[in-house]
C-alpha cells in the first residue's frame, strides 16, 4: 500500500454552513457565493467556454488545479463542459490536494449546491478512499478526473516526469489557501513546473494578487493581467504563458521513445481477452477505431473463459509497486465493472480469510491502515462470527472484508467491453505476422491482410510469438478451475469467498472454485488430479461443501495464464531491445547512472499483458494506462507505477545487473 495519507482536511463548520479549514484557518470558497465566484474566477477568466466551443470533435483539453478541496471547481467545469464543448471531445482535470476531505464532509459540502447535485452525486459515488497517497483516476463520461494526493508542487513535478507530458495543460486554476496563511504552497519551484507543463497559450487564473505570486509567475514565464476580483475582493491574477520552459531532470528517460508517437486513428488489438477487451474499450472510448483479432471462437477463450471469476486484489500494509498497484486498480476495477458490465457483474461482497497466524498478522496491519484513513469503503476487519453473517455460512476464521467487490462473468464481461461502435471483432483470426510499414502496420492473419496505425499486443503468452516482444519474461502459469453442482449447503454462500483458494456464490446451479497454479506447465487438458487439488483447497475454507463436492463428478476449464517475473503487469510501447543496450550499456558498470539519452522503440508498437491471475482485478486501470500512453493522455498512475508496469523495465534492471537482455 502506498505510503498512508493520513492528513486529511480537519474541517470546521461554520453556523453558516460553510466549511473551513482548521489547519490554514482559511475558508474554501467565497461566503458570498462559491460557485458564482469559481464561474467567475476560474472559468472565466481562463475562456473556458469561447475556447471549448472553438473545439473540434475529437478536441482535447487539459486542466490542472492545485487545491481540489471539495470538488467545486471540478464540478463547475464539468458542468460548463458539457454544455459548451462537442459531444466526442475529452477533458482532462488533474487535481492535487494535500489535505483530502473525508467522504461525509465532501457530501456535506457539495449539498450546498443543490443545482450541481447530479454532477456533485456522482463525484460522491465515484470518490475513492484516500488511503493512500497517489493518483486515483476517476471517470465521467468525456470527462476524466485525475486526482492527485499529496503537495501540489512535488505532485507537478512527479506528473512531469511520467512521460512526455510536458507542455500538456491548457489552463491551470492556481487555488489553494491565501498565499498569507499558506505560503509553502505558492513556492518557486510549483511556478517552475506550472510552466513546464503548460501547453502553448496556456492561460492561468488566481483569486489572489499577492506580490510573491505575481513575481513568481513572471520569472516562471507567464505574462500577467490583474482584473477585478470577486464580490469584495479588489483585484485577481489572470495570464498566459509566454515563453516555454523545459525543466532539467536526473531521472534516466528509458521509458520514454526518442520519437514521439503520432497519434493513431486505428488500432489492431490482438487477442480478446480481458486485457484486449479492456485495451479495447479505451481506446474505443477515446475515438478511435479499433479491431480486434482473436484466434478462438468467441471473446475469452483463452485464460478469461471462465464462468465466474472473483475480484481479488492483495493489499499490502508495505508501500511498493506490488501493494500500490493491488490497492488502485481494485479500486479502479470495482468502479469499472460496475459503470460498464453491471448486469454480469455481482458486487455483493467479497471475504478475504486470514487463514493463518501470519496472514492475521498481515491483514491486521492493513487494517489499521484502512482505519485511519476512510479506507472502511474499501475493507474492512470482520471476525469469524461477523463474516459468517455476511458469507451466510459458517466461517472458522476471519478476515477482511470488500464490500463493494464479489464476482464476475468473465466471458461475459469480455464480450460486453466488446460491444462498442468503434469495436469490429474478428474472431477465428490467427495474426502471424507483424510488419511495420513506414506509417502504419500491416498485419498478416490466416484469412486477411490488415493495415492500422497502430497495434496493441495482448495474447497473453502469445505476446511472445512476435520477434519485437519476444525478450519480454513472460512465464506460462497453467490454472484449473473446478465447477461443482451447487448443494443446499453451498447455495447458502453470499459472497465470494477466497483464502488459500476461493469459491464463488451459487449461479445458474452451480459454483466454481480453484484455482490450481501451474508454473512453467502448458498443456491445458482437465485433471482429474487438480480436481483432488482444488478440493483440498476448498476443504480449508468449508469443509462441509468441499465434503459434498467431492461425491459429484466435477467440471471445469483449465487455461493458460501469462505472468512476468515480479507479477505487474506489462503496459505500455515497445522498445528496440538493441537500442536500449546500446543507449544505456553504462548502467552495466553502475546501475545508478544518469544516462539523459533516450533510446528508439517500436512506432505505433504496444504491449499489455502479464496479467497473471488476477487479470479481471488488473486489466481496467492496466488498459488505462495503455491507452495513455498510446493518446499522450495524463497517466492514471503514479510516476513510480507507471515505471513499474513499463515493457522496458526488465531490460533496465538487467543491465544494472550487467546480464545479457534478449
Ligand atoms: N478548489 C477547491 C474547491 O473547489 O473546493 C477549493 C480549494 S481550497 C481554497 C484550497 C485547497 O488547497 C485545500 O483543499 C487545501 O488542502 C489545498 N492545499 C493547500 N496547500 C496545498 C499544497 N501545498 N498542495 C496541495 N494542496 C494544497
Amino acid at each position: 500500500m502506498d505510503k498512508v495519507n493520513n492528513k486529511y482536511a480537519e474541517i470546521e463548520w461554520r453556523e453558516d454552513g460553510q466549511p473551513l479549514s482548521r489547519t490554514y484557518d482559511d475558508i474554501y470558497f467565497s461566503s458570498a457565493s462559491g460557485l458564482e465566484e469559481t464561474r467567475y474566477v476560474f472559468l472565466q477568466q481562463n475562456t473556458l467556454a469561447e475556447r471549448w466551443q472553438r473545439l473540434g470533435k475529437d478536441g482535447v483539453f487539459t486542466i490542472a488545479e492545485t487545491g481540489f478541496g471539495t470538488g467545486l471547481n471540478f464540478i463547475a467545469a464539468a458542468e460548463l463542459w458539457q454544455q459548451t464543448a462537442p459531444e466526442s471531445a475529452r477533458l482532462h482535470f488533474i487535481s492535487v490536494e494535500k489535505f483530502p476531505l473525508r467522504r461525509n464532509d465532501l457530501r456535506r459540502a457539495l449539498d450546498l449546491w443543490p443545482q450541481l447535485a447530479s454532477l456533485a452525486q456522482s463525484l460522491i459515488d465515484n470518490y475513492p478512499p484516500l488511503l493512500a497517497t497517489g493518483v486515483h483516476r476517476l471517470q465521467f463520461g468525456q470527462i476524466s478526473l485525475t486526482l492527485i494526493i499529496g503537495e501540489a508542487s512535488q505532485a507537478l513535478s512527479s506528473l512531469r516526469l511520467q512521460r512526455d507530458s510536458d507542455h500538456q495543460v491548457d489552463a491551470w486554476f492556481l487555488d489553494g489557501f491565501a498565499p498569507a496563511k499558506n505560503p509553502d504552497m505558492w513556492t518557486p519551484e510549483l511556478f517552475a513546473n506550472m510552466a513546464a507543463l503548460s501547453g502553448p497559450g496556456a492561460t492561468l487564473a488566481t483569486f489572489t494578487c499577492a506580490g510573491l505570486v505575481k513575481r513568481g509567475l513572471r520569472d516562471a514565464g507567464f505574462a500577467l493581467r490583474k482584473v477585478p476580483g470577486f464580490a469584495h475582493k479588489r483585484e485577481m491574477l489572470c495570464g498566459t504563458l509566454e515563453s516555454s520552459q523545459s525543466l532539467e531532470t536526473r531521472e534516466t528517460p528509458w521509458h520514454l521513445p526518442k520519437e514521439e508517437n503520432q497519434l493513431p486513428q486505428t488500432v489492431a488489438v490482438v487477442g480478446a481477452g480481458i486485457a484486449s477487451a479492456t485495451a479495447a474499450r479505451a481506446l474505443a472510448e477515446r475515438g478511435l477505431r479499433v479491431q480486434v483479432f482473436e484466434q478462438g471462437e468467441e471473446p475469452g477463450s483463452g485464460g478469461s473463459g471462465n464462468d465466474q471469476g472473483i475480484l481479488y486484489a492483495k493489499l499490502s500494509p508495505k508501500p511498493g509497486p506490488n501493494g500500490d498497484f493491488n490497492l488502485h486498480a481494485l479500486m479502479f476495477a470495482q468502479r469499472y465493472y460496475h459503470s460498464r458490465c453491471p448486469d454480469v457483474s455481482h458486487f455483493s461482497g467479497l471475504l478475504q480469510l486470514a487463514q493463518t497466524e501470519r496472514q492475521q498478522q498481515l491483514q491486521d496491519q492493513v487494517a489499521t491502515t484502512l482505519a485511519k484513513s476512510d479506507g472502511q469503503f474499501l475493507a474492512e476487519p470482520v471476525d469469524a462470527h461477523t463474516a459468517s453473517l455476511l458469507a451466510g455460512v459458517v466461517l472458522p476464521f476471519g478476515g477482511l472484508h470488500f464490500p463493494r467487490a464479489g464476482w464476475i462473468e468473465p466471458k461475459k464481461v469480455c464480450a460486453t467491453l466488446l460491444q462498442h461502435p468503434n469495436i469490429t471483432l474478428h474472431s477465428n483470426h490467427s495474426v502471424l505476422e507483424l510488419h511495420q510499414n513506414p506509417t502504419d502496420w500491416l498485419l498478416k492473419t490466416d484469412r486477411s491482410d490488415v493495415s492500422a496505425d497502430a497495434v496493441v499486443l495482448c495474447g497473453a503468452n502469445d505476446i511472445r510469438q512476435f520477434a519485437a516482444t519476444a525478450p519480454l519474461p513472460l512465464k506460462p502459469i497453467r490454472g484449473q478451475v473446478s465447477k461443482a453442482r451447487a448443494t443446499e449447503g453451498s447455495s447458502r454462500l453470499k459472497v465470494a469467498l477466497c483464502g488459500e483458494g476461493y469459491i464463488t456464490p451459487a449461479h445458474c446451479g452451480s459454483q466454481s472454485f480453484g484455482a490450481t497454479f501451474k508454473l512453467k506447465e502448458t498443456a491445458t487438458e482437465l485433471r482429474d488430479s487438480e480436481h483432488g487439488e482444488n478440493l483440498q483447497t476448498l476443504a480449508g475454507l468449508l469443509p462441509q461443501v468441499a465434503e459434498d463436492f467431492a461425491d459429484q463428478t466435477l467440471t471445469g476449464r483449465a487455461a493458460l495464464r501469462a505472468a512476468t517475473p515480479d507479477y505487474l503487469p506489462l503496459a505500455g510501447p515497445v522498445p528496440d531491445w538493441a537500442s536500449i543496450g546500446r543507449t544505456y550499456e553504462a548502467l552495466r558498470k553502475n546501475r545508478k547512472q544518469f544516462i539523459p539519452a533516450r533510446a528508439d522503440y517500436h512506432r505505433g508498437l504496444y504491449v499489455m499483458g502479464g496479467l497473471g491471475s488476477r487479470g479481471f482485478t488488473y486489466a481496467p486501470l492496466t488498459a488505462e494506462v495503455l491507452a495513455s500512453w498510446i493518446l499522450h493522455d495524463p497517466l492514471p498512475v503514479s510516476a513510480t507505477l507507471a515505471k513499474a508496469l513499463h515493457p522496458t523495465r526488465f531490460a533496465i534492471r538487467d543491465l544494472g545487473r550487467n546480464r545479457d537482455i534478449s
